[in-house]
Formats: structure tokens, sequence, C-alpha cells
């Protein structure tokens, strides 16, 4: 087993995630794993950054998919015994003049970037060494999107006792509203992917509580961010952010250093603690 430290991307194959992958190489002092759910994709960006002289390694995931989180978790657990970082950056958006049924974009949004997202954290937060960093890439929509609730909604995804059980059946909710049409009346903003960005907010601070509650000796750091608006394939060339300068906040978190203990179960924006 190697006793080199590790860290581990999910989504990596292009985007703010491939970005997140070039700091980490230059600046982790371990492996570094860049994923893609296409090893083709992944490796074609594996050799861009080689080409840049930089040494990711590569594995492949798919998050939607539980085999491939499982296969993954296998591998890292007998080749090093662990995870040093986790950053899941992975996720979906449909375009804003997509005309898929509402319901259908909240069913696939909410697979990917809530449920997936979870998959990944429970197949491998045990295996978080200590001092793991772990980074949620959530975005500022879910604020906005929080803001969009109604006042009892508003209030669960606020509480500070919602177990991760009930936070799936709220998602799952989400889901079932949209198909009977009732989302609105029940409470919900008219975006799939806020809401399942708040999920991965909310998500964060459930995992963070249970750490202080389950291994508060490891000093384990979890927090969920926004990498600000940034120019990738979701969206696009009008952003204000390079692909890199996006990757600054997760990089941040995924580098905090070994005496900080904060911040922890928070929501992070330009290196900036923001209020839920
Ligand atoms: P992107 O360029 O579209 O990249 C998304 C990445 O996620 C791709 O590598 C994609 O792989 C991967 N992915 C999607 N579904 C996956 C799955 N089931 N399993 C594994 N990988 C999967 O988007 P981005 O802008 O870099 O976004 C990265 C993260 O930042 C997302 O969580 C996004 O919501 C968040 N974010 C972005 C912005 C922004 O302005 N760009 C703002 C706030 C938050 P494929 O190539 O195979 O599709």
């Amino acid at each position: 087993m190697s006793n080199v430290p590790v860290a581990v991307v999910t989504g990596s194959n292009k985007g703010i995630g491939l970005a997140i992958v070039r700091a980490l190489c230059k600046q982790f002092p371990g492996d570094v794993y860049l994923t893609s759910r296409d090893p083709g994709r992944g490796q074609a960006a594996v050799a861009q950054l080689q080409q840049e002289g930089l040494q990711p390694l590569f594995h492949q995931l798919d998050i939607d998919d539980l085999q491939s989180i499982r296969a993954l978790r296998d591998f890292l657990k007998e080749k090093y015994g662990g995870i040093n970082v986790l950053v899941n950056n992975a996720g979906i958006a449909f375009k804003v003049h997509d005309t898929t049924p509402f319901a259908v974009q909240a069913e696939v949004t909410l697979k990917t970037n809530f449920f997936g997202t979870r998959n990944v954290c429970t197949e491998l937060l045990p295996l978080m060494k200590p001092y793991g960093r772990v980074v949620n890439v959530s975005s500022m929509v879910s604020s906005s999107a929080l803001g969009g609730c109604s006042q009892e909604l508003q209030q669960k995804f606020r509480s500070d006792t919602i177990t991760e059980d009930e936070l799936v059946q709220l998602m799952t909710k989400f889901v079932e509203d949209t198909k009977k049409s009732v989302h609105e009346k029940e409470g919900w903003p008219n975006t799939a992917y806020g809401v399942s960005k708040i999920g991965v907010t909310v998500l964060s601070r459930i995992q963070a509580r249970l750490l202080n509650e389950q291994r508060k000796g490891d000093h384990i750091l979890l927090n969920a961010c926004c990498p600000g608006w940034v120019r990738t394939d979701m969206a696009g060339p009008k952003a204000t952010k390079s692909p890199d300068e996006g990757a600054e906040t997760p990089v941040y978190l995924a580098l905090l250093p070994s005496n900080a203990d904060a911040p922890h179960g928070q929501f992070v924006s330009n290196k900036t603690v923001r209020p839920w």
C-alpha cells in the first residue's frame, strides 16, 4: 500500500474540474486523480495536462453509476488505504432555452448533481484520512434558489438538525412535485439546477455536522463552495472567470493547511464564507 497522499476530483475531464486537477498537480504533495465517466475524454485530458508538464493519474468515475463509484472506492482503499482530498465537482445543467419538459430536467439534474454526489460521499467519505479535505462544488444559485423557496422549505433547508434522510425525502419530493406540476404550489422555485445545488449545500452542512459528531479528532474539513461564473461548456463564453480562476476557491478549500480548523460546514465563494 502506498503512503503517498492522494487527491481525487470528480468530473475533471474538462471545465472547472480539469482546472482543479491542474492546480492540484502543481500544489498538492501527492498523487492527483483526474476522473471522467468516459475513459477516452479522461485520457485526452490527462494528455493535455502532460503536455503542460504535469503528471495527473486517471481513474474512470461516473457518479450516476454506483458500481463505478464502488470500483474507485475499492481501488483507492487498496492502493492508498484512504483519501486525503476529495473534490465533488461533477455536475450538469440544462441550457436555459432547452425544451426538455421541466419534470424530466428535474429528474435528470437531481440524479447527477444531488443523488450522484451523495452516492460518492456515502462511498468515499468513510475513506477520508485524518486532516482530509472535502470540497463539494455547489453554486451561488443554491442561495438564490433558497430565497425562492417557501418560508417552510427555507426553514427546513437552514435547519441545524435536518438529517440526510430528510434532505433526500425533500429532494425526492421536488422531483415528484414537478411530475404532478405542483412544485410551485408546494413552495419550490422554478429551477431544477437551483434545487439540486440547494441539495449539495445542505448535504455539505449535514456531513460536516456528522464529522463533528463522529470523527472530531480526525480534523477533517468539509465545505461547499461556488467557483464563480466560469467560462466552461456549462456557463458559456460570456462568463467572467477563466476555468483556472474558477478553480481558485475549490483548490483553496482542498488545500486548507493541517493547522486550520475552519472553514468547516460552510458555503464559501471567493474564498469567503457566505451566510446560508
Ligand atoms: P462542464 O464544463 O460542463 O463540466 C462538467 C464536468 O462534469 C464534465 O467533466 C462532465 O463530464 C462531468 N460530469 C457530468 N455528469 C457526470 C457524471 N454522471 N459522472 C461523472 N462526471 C460527470 O461544467 P463546469 O462549469 O466545469 O462545472 C463544474 C462544476 O461547477 C459543476 O458542479 C457546476 O454545477 C459547478 N458550477 C459551475 C459554474 C460555472 O459558471 N461554470 C458556476 C457555479 C457552479 P462529461 O464531459 O462526460 O460530460
